[in-house]
């Protein structure tokens, strides 16, 4: 397998949700990686929509590290079949290592563990911590409510519009997907091959 053109880090839910769109997106995501020679760097678990684009990555030719701490390698039915699979020992490690081995971060649909780890690199962005993209993929509008929310803290002076634009928000996978990669100053080498959401 060739170098990898890009590392992702994709951020999503442990469960696969209600609406089968998550399930479309968590696809399109892994197979736009993987269609453009890139590598997913995740949780690690077999699970829910983090399963799902950890096999929609290799599915489509790309690469697949997961990072998961020793405590959840049951819990979270570690995916043995990653093409690396590092147990580590507390969350903070897989936390950072996640951060250190990526070049952009995007979130898709997912419960408290998804919401956090993606404030988790926006707050760091904020800091001057790193200098990474990220986005979030706001699927049949499941982040509506939280971005509504986002704009009472702007609209209460508790965080500026220019943090709010540190967030990439996208609607359409692949085209979130190449701004972010791009925005990472690493070329997209193959154009995606189809558009699911
Ligand atoms: P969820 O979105 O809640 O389904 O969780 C998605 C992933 O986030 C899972 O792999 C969880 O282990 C992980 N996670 C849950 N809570 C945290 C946390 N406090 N910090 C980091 N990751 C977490």
């Amino acid at each position: 397998m060739a170098e990898p053109t890009f590392s992702l880090c994709v951020y999503c839910g442990s469960r696969s949700g209600e609406n089968p769109l998550f399930v479309q997106a968590a696809q399109a995501v892994g197979h736009w990686i993987g269609q453009s020679g890139g590598q997913l760097v995740y949780g690690g678990g077999r699970n829910g929509l983090m399963g799902t684009v950890a096999d929609a990555t290799q599915a489509a030719g790309g690469r697949v590290v997961g990072i998961i701490p020793q405590a959840l390698e049951d819990t979270e039915h570690a995916r043995h079949a990653c093409d690396e699979l590092h147990i580590v020992q507390t969350m903070h490690e897989r936390k950072a290592m996640m951060a250190e081995r990526s070049d952009a971060f995007i979130a898709l649909p997912g419960g408290i563990g998804t919401f956090e780890e993606i404030f988790e690199v926006w707050t760091w962005r904020q800091l001057g911590y790193h200098d990474k993209p990220l986005g979030l993929l706001n699927v049949a509008g499941y982040y509506d409510g939280l971005l509504a929310f986002l704009q009472t803290s702007v609209a209460n002076d508790f965080m500026g519009q220019w943090q709010m634009g540190l967030l990439e928000i996208g609607t359409d996978a692949p085209a979130l997907l190449r701004a972010l990669v791009q925005g990472a100053g690493t070329p997209v080498v193959q154009a995606p091959l189809r558009t699911v959401i």
